[in-house]
């Protein structure tokens, strides 16, 4: 494996779950493995295809990105074709007499073939090694991408029981994933979950206020970088691109009102590197595999958080770091409210407004982005700093709040803490309303101690509030607000609060992505990347076919000009040093004739930039925890006990249960509600509470919906 691994591919190593599948597929068993995009997914059943004997048979739903993939493997020479409606027929039985000649060692069909008896039939005659059903969830309703085609491959362990079945997939709810083996019927596969995790994008926010010179300045700051910028409407794509234009950027836009033959014609050039960038609808994206993508924008805010990262997710595909923008303004809310609120259905309706709480949430809160991403899709982030998003890095300005979340929580514990959101920010502006004179709320310390900001500050700061847990709400039709622990430290001046500032006013200039590429020579990779089109442009090819950017910028690093120091090289196996080895090795060398003082650097020598090692948990105190709750021990007693607050126990119990420890769960909540509860977090798709605690108005606390939580994610 790691042989085929090196001389094919020419990868050092395996990506995270990648050895595991293909040795189960090697040992003829069915595997299902949901991986995130750019995780390496087709590798798990090319490196096979290479290996078994006999053709691998990839189902795969896309004519369009067919051609690139067997280009692709063609590049490295595994000998591939695709079947599709969109050949002759001569060239159709061309292939299968390739095929019954077992010459072919990867073939990619489209679904739809499954149900043509005439295909089945000849399919029977083959030496099969292994079906690889890729983007699988297309086969449940379940999922967001569901197409009827796919049904067809129903029958397919039936119809061919010797043959192992793979599929993959890079979205899948528990749900998804249970009706995808449920209807290929998969047997007993190996299953995979991959972390959704992609540790290579960058995450940031920035402030929407002058946003065509804002994105600019992006541009021009990332010459000639591929990058995908995201809008809402139609209109407003023509227009970005036009301006991009004018401003002598080569963009193309993409979207649903265009021709199919010229929104052919723009991927195709993106694709191809010869428009930098594309302005696009979320119409576009499925059927893109270009590797070397290097941002993502959205210039307008996304509708939720799924789409939200899947799109994001088409950056870095290669590995190499790459940067996520979204460019946020609350204009943008009522825009995407204006089209929730022409949802006929009740339920529905509650649900996408839900939707968009989360992503106005991720892009205004004072919370690691990578950890909001991640607890969306039920994946519970170790680390403190995650080192890569604008929050941890500090890029963003964080402001001490502490004084006025004081004003706002000394309002509320002067009332008893009986009063909601609207009322508690009446008695800190100020407000002279019949309800406050009758309640005598004009006599307490506090009233008027925030007159001078308008209500959207007090608000903004309450929803921060409420997203960091300093304040909940409580309570059924008419929720108040109430103080957690936290936020009685806050007001008994134990703890500080920061929050994010509202307007970004200095343009201090992003460090992002740029420090986190090991350097490498950007005059070598602009003449490797101008060979690299040239050769594409042969071969009628996209160009990361031929070489990624991170072959490239290795390339550009230790400056191989001797063949076996090319080798060394990621991304190049035998078959692609063979055919374009010498070609990058001559115009290496001519450029360093050229630049004498050009350095070498061992191998070793260069670092990658370290990510800080994560926070190892305080296993101790977490046993001791243990210990006394299996001693029948309560919360609450365990606090006693132990002299230590409540959140502090809480979150010991909480990472016991997702461990999997032998947490008895109907002494925490009452199972009853732990069912309601978990109903709650799969109706709403999400993990972050603040919006499960909101939909019981208060009837269930912090604390008992994160043991459900923690629960349901250890037993999905
Ligand atoms: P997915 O289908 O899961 O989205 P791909 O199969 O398209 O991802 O792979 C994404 C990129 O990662 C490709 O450029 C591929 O060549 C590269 N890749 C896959 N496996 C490895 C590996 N083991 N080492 C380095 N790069 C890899
Ligand atoms: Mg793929
Ligand atoms: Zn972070």
């Amino acid at each position: 494996m790691h042989d085929t691994l090196k001389k094919v591919f020419g990868f050092e190593e395996f990506r995270p779950n990648q050895e595991d599948i293909i040795s189960k597929i090697l040992e003829k068993k069915d595997v299902f493995a949901v991986m995130p995009t750019g995780g390496g997914k087709s590798l798990c059943y090319q490196l096979p295809a290479k290996l078994m004997k006999g053709t691998t048979v990839v189902i795969s739903p896309l004519i369009s990105l067919m051609k690139d993939q067997v280009d692709a493997a063609l590049e490295n020479g595994i000998s591939a074709a695709f079947i599709n409606s969109s050949m002759k027929p001569q060239e159709m039985s061309a292939v299968f007499h390739d095929l019954k000649n077992g010459d072919i060692e990867l073939l990619y069909v489209s679904p739809e073939r499954f149900a043509m008896q005439g295909f089945l039939d000849q399919l029977k005659t083959l030496p099969v090694s292994l079906f690889a059903i890729d983007e699988a969830h297309c086969v449940s309703e379940w999922g967001h991408d569901f197409r009827p085609d796919y049904l067809s491959l129903s029958n397919i362990t039936k119809l061919f029981p010797d043959i192992p079945v793979g599929a993959f997939t890079a979205t899948a709810t528990s749900r998804v994933q249970d009706d995808i083996i449920s209807k290929i019927g998969l047997r007993s596969p190996f299953t995979v979950r991959a972390s959704f995790n992609r540790p290579n994008l960058f995450y940031k926010v920035k402030s929407k206020r002058e946003l065509e010179s804002q994105l600019l300045e992006f541009i021009k700051e990332h010459p000639g970088e591929p990058g995908i910028i995201y809008r809402t409407t139609r209109d407003s794509v023509s227009e970005l691109a036009d301006l991009l234009s004018a401003n002598g950027i080569k963009a193309l836009p993409y979207h649903a009102g265009l021709a199919a033959e010229e929104r052919k014609k723009n991927q195709e050039a993106f694709n191809r590197d010869e428009a930098a960038i594309i302005v696009a609808t979320i119409a576009f994206g499925m059927g893109i595999d270009k590797s070397n993508v290097r941002f993502v924008i959205h210039a307008d805010l996304p509708k939720n958080m799924e789409g939200y990262y899947q799109e994001t997710g088409r950056a870095g595909r290669d590995g190499e770091p790459a940067d996520c923008i979204l460019f946020f303004g609350r204009g943008d809310i009522p825009k995407i409210r204006y089209f929730i609120d022409q949802i006929s259905d009740d339920q529905e309706r509650a649900v996408a407004m839900e939707k968009l709480n989360l992503t106005v949430r991720y892009a205004s809160h004072n919370l690691c982005r990578r950890r909001q991403l991640l607890e969306y899709f039920g994946e519970h982030y170790p680390d403190e700093n995650c080192n890569t998003c604008d929050i941890c890095t500090g890029m963003v300005e964080k402001i001490d709040v502490t004084v006025d979340a004081q004003i706002i929580m000394s309002a509320m514990s002067r009332t008893d803490q009986r009063f909601g959101i609207q009322h508690i920010i009446d008695i800190v502006t100020g407000a002279d309303t019949k309800r406050i004179r009758e309640l005598g709320h004009d006599n307490i310390k506090t009233y008027g101690k925030g007159k001078d900001k308008n209500k959207k500050h007090w608000r903004f700061l309450i929803d921060e509030l409420l997203a960091q847990d300093a304040i909940c709400q409580d309570g059924g039709q008419y929720p108040v607000l109430k103080l957690t622990a936290k936020g009685n430290n806050i007001l008994y001046g134990r703890e500080e609060v920061t929050a994010l500032k509202r307007e970004e006013t200095n343009k201090r200039r992003a460090a992002g992505r740029d420090g986190r590429f090991a350097p490498y020579d950007e005059l070598l990779f602009d003449k490797l990347r101008r060979l690299r089109k040239e050769i594409a442009d042969e071969q009628q090819v996209p160009p990361y076919i031929i070489f990624s950017d991170k072959t490239l910028h290795e390339m550009c690093r230790y400056y191989p000009a001797a063949s076996s120091d090319m080798k060394k090289i990621n991304g190049i196996g035998d078959v692609k040093l063979e055919r374009y080895g010498a070609s990058f090795i001559k115009t290496i060398k001519t450029y360093l004739d050229e630049n004498p003082g050009v350095t070498i650097p061992e191998r070793e020598a260069i670092v990658l930039p370290v990510i800080m090692p994560r926070k190892k948990t305080k296993s101790e105190t977490l046993e001791k925890t243990y210990d006394l709750f299996k001693n029948g021990y309560t919360l609450e007693s365990i606090v006693k006990e132990r002299g230590l607050a409540i959140p502090t126990i809480s979150g010991h119990l909480e990472e016991l249960i997702r461990d999997g420890r032998d947490i008895d769960m109907n002494r925490l909540v009452a199972p009853a509600k732990q069912e309601k509860i978990k109903e709650i977090f799969l109706l709403l798709g999400t993990w972050q509470l603040n919006p499960v605690i909101e939909h019981f108005n208060g009837t269930v606390s912090y604390d008992e919906a994160k043991f459900v939580r923690a629960y349901l994610q250890r037993n999905p």
